[in-house]
């Protein structure tokens, strides 16, 4: 064919992709309404009509709410504060035990250590990269109160399997669709389907407010012990008249009236930036399916994923190339946003070495033995062998991509594939 580019050859891809960039005249026009009025923020700390914040926020919420199909949506001002926030609200105390996916954002995990829980890591599936029912199963125990499932790189996790599970040992259900604003499962939106869910609205994201999130639930408790979370709790809970005070420590999670009103104004965007993207990975995968010994997405009609990343696996052993050998020759084709790995958290330090709240262990130190599972390498091997050598991704909410382009990306993969033995 010709020679690969990181051997001196020339790129296939030789142009400037532009930037993903869903800020217009819209938000802009909604940024200078808020600033002319002077009212930037209007939420009050206590038991008042301003508890739950000002118009643009309330009416955001609503827009929101209408969405998303659900009854109760309330805005914060980072998705990371919307877990550690819906992680308090279903009542999860020190020494519980919640299983969460290792395969994901370090929020996800970090939002149960918060509150004094211990995350137990399940593994995932191979093919969507969420969590997997039957690991889910195995790694319930006496102490386990809830499941942290994430929709991750916009692919809905399988709530309905999750739910009957946790049904049967009487645990909540959270989702972190921080990546699937837009997914659906069977017409309904991913994130709306067990007790509390929610959205990011950071500027990795498809639709952002620069930062911000949003958390939906369909439960009233859970809607209400979130709203006192996020705006100090336990200044309010006496003259609400709220009985229940377990994890009434609030924080400061509230989002201003701008993110507010630029998030209606995103939320607008947001059904043509996800139908986008999944028919430009609809255009990848039918170009790159025939490339041996790379998997690309395969998911059933019911599910509309939102791509926010094109997830893809490598069999290295098969292509006898090392899966860093074959980005760097992609990326040096000029392929945008292509990258390896993906985290698993709880091979991070923290949780290596047990060290998060002080220096002596804590919370681990105070419930000895657990997890039962413990934090070793193989406790996941799924998710670990992604890591380590399988997976390979481009991100989807990084650049403005046009068909041209992504037929373009797929050259330059038919060419990597074509001239893999001068890669060895
Ligand atoms: C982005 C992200 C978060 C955190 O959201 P922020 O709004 O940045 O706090 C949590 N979980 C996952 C899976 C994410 O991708």
């Amino acid at each position: 064919m010709s020679r690969l580019a990181i051997d001196g050859g020339k790129p296939v891809i030789d142009w400037q992709i532009p930037r993903y960039n869903t800020m217009g005249p819209e938000e802009l026009e909604a940024v200078s309404r808020v600033v002319k009025s002077g009212n930037l923020s209007q939420f009050l700390g206590e038991w008042d009509q301003d508890f739950f914040g000002g118009p643009l926020v309330r009416e955001f919420e609503q827009k929101a709410a209408d969405f998303f199909g659900v009854k109760h949506a309330l805005t914060v001002n980072s998705w990371t504060s919307g877990l550690i926030a819906a992680v308090g609200a279903a009542g999860i105390e020190p020494g519980d035990e919640v299983i969460v996916t290792p395969f994901t954002m370090v929020a996800s995990a970090t939002a149960i250590l918060h509150w004094n829980a211990i995350p137990v890591f399940a593994d995932v599936n191979p093919h969507d990269f969420c969590l997997d029912p039957a690991s889910v199963e195995k790694a319930i125990g006496p102490h386990t109160k809830a499941i942290m499932a994430v929709d991750i790189f916009g692919h809905p996790s399988n709530s309905s399997e999750l739910m009957r599970i946790a049904k049967r040992f009487n645990l909540k259900v959270i989702t972190d669709s921080a990546q699937a604003p837009g997914a659906k499962v069977g017409g309904k939106f991913a994130g709306s389907l067990t007790h509390i869910g929610g959205y990011s609205l950071n500027y990795h994201k498809h639709i952002h407010t620069g930062e911000g999130g949003i958390v939906v639930t369909d439960d009233d408790e859970l809607a209400e012990n979130v709203a006192l979370i996020r705006n100090h709790a336990e200044a309010v809970v006496e003259k609400m008249g709220k009985k229940n005070i377990v994890n009434m420590v609030g924080y400061n999670f509230r989002m201003g009236e701008m993110e507010a009103a630029i998030g209606m104004a995103q939320l607008d965007k947001l059904e043509g930036l996800v139908s986008s993207r999944e028919s430009l990975a609809r255009e990848l995968i039918g170009y790159l399916r025939h490339l041996p010994h790379l998997q690309v997405p395969d998911y059933p009609s019911t599910i509309r994923h939102a791509f926010y990343v094109f997830p893809m696996t490598l069999d290295t052993y098969r292509l006898g190339t090392e899966r860093q050998k074959i980005i760097d020759a992609l990326s040096a084709e000029g392929v945008p946003g292509i990258g390896g790995g993906y985290q698993n958290i709880h091979r991070l330090p923290i949780f290596q070495q047990r060290i998060a709240f002080g220096g002596g262990g804590f919370p681990w130190s105070a419930f000895p033995g657990r997890p039962k599972e413990g934090y070793g390498v193989g406790i996941t091997p799924v998710a670990e062998h992604l890591f380590d050598e399988a997976f390979m991704s481009i991100g989807m909410c990084m650049y403005d991509f046009s068909s041209d382009d992504i037929k373009a990306i797929s050259d330059a993969f038919t060419k990597v594939w074509t001239e893999m033995g001068f890669l060895k």
